[in-house]
């Protein structure tokens, strides 16, 4: 029999695991707080653990890592790694240093099914789930690596924040997401606020209405386009919840959130997205939600046949933001010469969906303002041309 992953159980889990072995809640705290804040894998070193309990687990518990297929370190101390999680797949987690924080993304899916058409993960398909050991083993791993690669002192943290922004619309994974969420924000595991654990979506507006519930932490949510048309186009979810149906979860999802704002994450799309006429549409559904603009300099790769906005677009279009007091930044990219870069993570995936070839298709149509009758039709850039 294949021994039980620990890595799986978030501490109500591991209690209920432990409470099979005819154990007390107590140690399954001992035990969580070994595996998740010391970074403990060999039972045999939880000296404090009874001695009956860790012969108990011997043989039918593990804590089981990822394998690693290997480490990249960008010149600006991003490091990515590339995880195999069996079957022909791997994913991608990422370390952000910052001189006030470390930020770990990380990764809920084997590919995406969602399909955004300027993503690369979007481009590969998708193959599967995570299951909460994977997606947790990713923050174990990189938070006991990095502790003892920096030479932090007991209690030291190497990561401070984690985004779920790696490969994957974490909330098609709910199920396992949530469990690893608790272990983040778990006193007992790593402690993380809430303010600090950010969920990014596509927009899987039932979703967004069940994580308020159980387990809210910060919101951020790739909108990329402020009108149907255009959205539908880019991030196909659309099709199935649009703006209207977004903004309103949006809404709710603030009652219960930690932060009083909305991240909108808005990727520049040369010519597709990032004219005035965007911008002021922006500014409306600004009006309705309390939210912050983050704008996101467009990652080239050849399959999306869609170019980086020009600097000077990218400022001229913060600024009407601006000027209408919506708070804006735009990101600096990261890791940019490994491949790290948000929308680059692209791991390995058997996809099980056609997804290059469904991907494959007509242009976008530029849909400046619901009132377009006839938007014109947007070319790819001459040297992206597939
Ligand atoms: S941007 Fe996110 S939701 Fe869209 S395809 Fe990429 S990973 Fe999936």
């Amino acid at each position: 029999m294949t021994p039980a992953n620990l890595l799986e159980y978030d501490l109500d889990g591991l209690a209920a695991y432990c409470e099979k072995l005819g154990e007390k809640r107590f140690r399954a705290t001992q035990l969580f707080r070994w595996i998740h804040q010391k970074g403990a894998a060999d039972f045999s070193a939880m000296s404090d653990l009874a001695k009956s309990l860790r012969d108990k687990l011997a043989g039918i518990a593990e804590i089981r890592p990822l394998e690693i297929i290997s480490e990249q370190a960008s010149t600006d101390g991003t490091i990515k790694w590339l995880f195999d999680v069996g079957g022909g797949n791997a994913v991608e987690t990422v370390f952000i240093p910052e001189t006030d924080r470390g930020t770990l993304c990380v990764s809920s899916q084997a590919g995406c099914a969602v399909g955004c058409r300027f993503c690369s993960t979007g481009h590969q398909g998708f193959s599967r789930n995570l299951t909460t050991g994977e997606i947790i083993a990713q923050l174990w791993f990189a938070e006991h690596h990095l502790r003892r690669r920096l030479g932090l002192a007991a209690g030291e943290r190497a990561i401070t924040n984690v985004v779920m922004m790696g490969m994957g619309e974490p909330l098609q994974n709910y199920n396992a997401l949530v469990p690893a969420l608790r272990m983040m924000l778990d006193d007992h595991g790593y402690g993380l606020s809430r303010r600090r654990v950010t969920v990014s979506t596509s927009g899987v507006v039932p979703m967004i209405d069940r994580l308020r519930v159980d387990c809210p932490v910060a919101l951020a949510v790739s909108l990329h386009a402020p009108v149907d048309p255009l959205r539908d186009d880019l991030v196909p979810l659309n099709r199935k919840y649009p703006i209207a149906e977004l903004l309103e979860a949006c809404e709710r999802y603030l009652e219960a959130a930690p932060r009083d704002f909305i991240t909108f994450e808005y990727c520049m799309l040369d010519g597709v997205n990032d004219l005035p006429e965007h911008a002021r549409a922006l500014v409306k559904i600004s009006q309705q939600v309390s939210c912050k603009f983050n704008l996101i300099p467009f990652n080239p790769f050849p399959e999306s046949g869609l170019k980086r906005s020009p600097r000077e677009r990218v400022s001229a279009f913060a600024q009407v933001l601006l000027d209408a007091g919506v708070v804006t930044t735009v990101r600096k990219t990261r890791g940019d010469d490994i491949d790290a870069a948000c929308g680059q993570l692209a791991g390995e995936v058997q996809d099980r969906t056609n997804a290059a070839k469904r991907m494959t298709r007509a242009p976008i149509r530029v849909h400046r303002s619901p009132s377009d009758a006839d938007p014109a039709p947007f070319t790819p850039p001459e040297e992206n041309r597939p």
